[in-house]
Formats: structure tokens, sequence, C-alpha cells
């Protein structure tokens, strides 16, 4: 009858690796999915846990009548200690002879030098589960270049478990045909970047920032921004350019002051906003109406 693991990944999602924006939880949870994964690929039977609270996992494993409890997690103290730590009940059990076959395949893989294997009774994932407990803490997250080892290396930290598990009982353990090639770390920060108005975009254009005929619409496009709007608004500021400056060079600042006389420029702030919008200089026309009406 097939072995049933259980595996127990950290749910400590606090626990801040000392590297890469990431947490205890995250990658405990890519080591053990790759553990399972391995495990099926031997024939065990595996659940790797769902469930939030150490008791429901407890419980779960001895409903289901696991053969081994293996909580995985990583370790954290002061920021300079590393390498692989595990945990059984008593130096004289099963769970130790499952400790040390899973420790002589995965100590050697860790970069950290401070291992070893101890009885630790009173943890609760050590002492509530039927099952013998092989208690992995794989190596230390606080310590930056091991935390990013470890977040860089899940498949093979995974792989190794697995290994160790087969050694245990007597299993041969096949290594995947492919290379083990690890997934970008997930949870790094995603840069989003700001999204342009129209508007911005079509001045961007006008300052040759998008290149000309097809490179721009292939620039613009690639980029994700619709090149049909940004070029009618490009064609839009174009033309108020050419108003505003065909107005402005036209009219002396005496002509407009007689236009202003003559009412054509409204009053007060009205007349203000549409002389500036139109690109003269409202005070020196202002003067020179008040001139004329003296
Ligand atoms: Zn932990």
């Amino acid at each position: 009858m097939a072995k049933k693991i259980y595996l127990s990944p950290s749910e400590q999602p606090k626990n801040r690796y000392a590297y890469g924006n990431t947490n205890e939880k995250d990658q405990c949870r890519r080591i053990s999915a790759v553990t399972a994964e391995a495990l099926k690929r031997h024939g065990f039977e595996v659940i790797d846990a769902t469930a939030s609270t150490l008791s429901a996992r407890c419980n779960e494993a001895n409903k289901w009548g696991a053969d081994l409890y293996i909580p995985i997690h990583t370790n954290a103290f002061n920021g300079k200690v590393s390498g692989t730590r595990m945990f059984c009940y008593r130096l004289s059990g099963e769970g130790y002879k499952a400790c040390k076959a899973i420790y002589n395949v995965l100590a050697p893989l860790t970069i950290g030098e401070s291992e070893n294997i101890k009885e630790r009774p009173e943890l609760y994932e050590v002492n509530m589960p039927k099952a013998p407990t092989v208690y992995i803490e794989v190596d230390f997250h606080d310590v930056p270049e091991v935390a990013k080892w470890i977040i860089e290396h899940t498949k093979e930290i995974g792989e190794t478990i697995c290994k160790g598990v087969c050694d245990y009982y007597g299993v041969e353990y096949k290594a995947v045909s492919e290379p083990v090639v690890d997934a970008p770390v997930v949870d790094e920060p995603v840069v989003v970047q700001p999204v342009k108005t129209v508007t911005q975009l079509a001045r961007e254009v006008l300052k040759g920032k998008w290149g000309n005929g097809s490179a721009r619409k292939a620039n613009l496009t690639a980029a994700g921004y619709d090149y049909n709007a940004v070029q009618k608004e490009v064609n839009r500021l174009c033309n108020s350019g050419k108003t505003t400056a065909t107005t402005s060079t036209t009219k002396t600042n005496e002509a407009v002051a007689k236009e202003v006389i003559q009412g054509k420029w409204g009053n007060g702030v009205d007349r203000k906003n549409r002389l500036t919008a139109s690109g003269y200089d409202y005070l020196a026309i202002q003067s020179i109406v008040n001139k004329m009406l003296k």
C-alpha cells in the first residue's frame, strides 16, 4: 500500500525574508508544492496541507492515517546563523531515522553550515501527529544571501526533501528528466507604468519622443496605446497652435486695443482670458485702451 505523506508548509506570512520582498509562508508553499509533485511521481500519497491551524492539520493527518508528518519551514535567529535544522520527537525513534534520511541529502544542499537534528517533543506538530514527525527548517531566511538562495532553489529543495523520503522508505529516487529551473519569484513588487493621457502622449509625440510615421505607430501600439486616438490629438494640438500663431502675428496691440473698444473681446475677466489665450499681452493692450479712452 502506498505510504501517506502529510506536508505542512509554514503558515507564517509575517515572517519576512531578508531578501526578495517575500515571506516564509509563500516560499514554504512553493517548496511543499514541488515536494508533493515529486512524491506523487514516486508513488506516494500526499496531502499538501491548506488548513490554516496546526490543530486542523494534525487532526486531518491523524484521520487520514498519515505515515509521515512533515512540517516545512525556514528559520530565523540573529541574521547571521544559517544552516539546516531538523526536529524530531526523540533521537531513538522513527522520526529521527526519517529526519536523518532527509538531513543527509538536504544539509549538504543548503548553503548554511550550522546544522543539526534535535529533539523538540514540546512542539505541537512534533507532539500531536500519530505519525513520526520530520520537522524541517530548510535554512535561515533572515540572512539576505541565504534568503536569496532559498527563493532561487525551491525546486531543488523540494526535490531533495522527496529524495530523503525515498531514501527513508528504500524507494529509488528518480530525478525529473528536464533540467530543474526555478520559476521567477512571484511576489517581487510589480512596477506599474503610470498610464498617460492621450494629451500627454500627443505632447510627447510633438517633442519627437515616439518617432515618426510607421515607427511612431509601432512604438505607441507596442506600449499599449491607441495610435489613432493619439494622432487625432496631435492634429488637434497642431491646429489650435496654428490658430493662435496666426492671430497673434497679424494684429498689432493698437489694432487689438481698437477691437477691445469696439466690444469684440468682451469685458473684465472674460476679456483678459480671451486675450491671453490668443497670445496677447493683456496688460499692454489694456494700457493702450486706457490711453485711447482718455
Ligand atoms: Zn516557521
